[in-house]
């Protein structure tokens, strides 16, 4: 069988499971992207941010006047009031974020698969785009993950996350403390101060320097930003340069709705 018609006979979208055809590019030669595990309709559903109003957090704009391109900038000018609260609030140091989708209802269930049945078909999803997107940031010294809550890590036994970095050398260096309760039941003021002191580094995490060090977080889920500042604190007072986060989803709902009206 020819090699073509071989790809052909086994495309199965990674989600539905049904088979599709697709004309196999070049781009399908040079590495597996998002497209060829997604079949077109699924493909589809996704809404990938690229235009975003907060050059520090990566919110996506929501007009095409507050517009601007969705890669990193290496001086952020742009910020929103959540950003600037961040600021204020003294100690936080700089984190720009992006997130390569919009947390639709359907990115909400792939995404809900691929953490709570272990699908590491699903990780590599977004791995490679993760990858490509995190190419902006120039020379990055240490890539790492957010650890699970202690309960989840538990029953699945490794922390997912690392199979969304599965494209980086990535360590694990931080841990839960334990302080917090589960964030989906707080207040969302409350969220934020509650995230305070919830990381500590990893015994592996003590034996490394993080002096003068470009680092990058990456995640699941941005909702806040209250999770990403509180592990990036971990590292700034270990004495990191910069620390950068990078998430496979933004909760915002969807976008298509509100920027194309
Ligand atoms: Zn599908
Ligand atoms: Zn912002």
């Amino acid at each position: 069988m020819h090699w073509r018609e071989h790809v052909q006979a086994n495309n199965r979208c990674v989600y539905c499971l049904e088979r599709f055809h697709e004309d196999v590019s070049w781009s399908w030669m040079l590495g597996i992207t998002q497209e060829s595990i997604l079949c077109p309709d699924c493909a589809e559903k996704l809404e990938r941010i690229t235009d975003i109003s907060c050059e520090m957090c990566g919110r996506p704009a929501l007009s095409k006047e507050e517009s601007r391109h969705a890669s990193f900038k290496a001086e952020p000018e742009k910020q929103c009031q959540d950003c600037l609260l961040w600021k204020e609030k003294g100690g936080a140091m700089p984190v720009q974020h992006r997130a390569l989708y919009a947390y639709t209802p359907f990115l909400q269930e792939v995404i809900a698969r691929f953490k709570y049945r272990g699908d590491a078909e699903i990780a590599r999803l977004f791995s490679g785009d993760l990858k490509k997107a995190s190419r902006e940031l120039g020379h990055i010294d240490i890539v790492t993950v957010i650890p699970l809550m202690e309960e989840r890590l538990w029953e699945r036994g490794f922390n997912q996350g690392l199979l969304l970095a599965e494209k980086f050398p990535c360590v694990e260096l931080l841990e839960r403390t334990g302080a917090a309760e589960k964030q989906s039941k707080r207040h969302r003021q409350a969220r934020i101060e509650a995230l305070d002191g919830v990381f500590q580094l990893t015994e592996k995490g003590m034996n490394v320097s993080f002096d003068g060090k470009r680092i990058l977080l990456i995640d699941d889920i941005y909702t806040t930003g209250a999770t990403l500042h509180a592990a990036a604190s971990v590292f700034y007072t270990n004495g990191a340069k910069e620390v950068f986060g990078l998430t496979v989803a933004r909760a915002t709902g969807s976008l298509k709705k509100t920027f194309n009206s």
